[in-house]
């Protein structure tokens, strides 16, 4: 937290400051909001693809290990304990960086 010089009327503002309180002219909202827009829209489409994926892979490790124990109590498979690992990995991965 700073403070800055009003482009209008040169008096000392706070940054954080939506406007000036001497002249009403907004300060905050016009600097901070294009940049805020641009980081969240850069990495959202990957992010999503990755949660997608991970959320698909955690289902299908999920299905796939009570399927297996209904029918082959007795055989234990690893690729479900996987899928449903690399899923929630990929899943969290995709949510970190979002
Ligand atoms: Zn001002």
């Amino acid at each position: 937290m700073s403070l800055i010089e009003c482009p209008d009327c040169k008096k000392q503002v706070s940054d954080q400051a939506p406007a000036c309180p001497h002249c009403g002219r907004p300060i905050a909202q016009a600097k901070a909001a294009p940049q805020n827009i641009r980081v969240k829209k850069s990495g959202g489409e990957f992010c999503k693809a990755l949660q997608l994926i991970g959320a698909i892979m955690l289902c299908y490790g999920v299905v796939s290990c009570v399927y297996n124990s209904f029918d082959y109590p007795r055989e234990f498979s690893l690729t479900p304990t996987i899928m449903m690992l690399g899923g929630f990995f990929v899943f969290v991965i995709g949510r970190f960086f979002e």
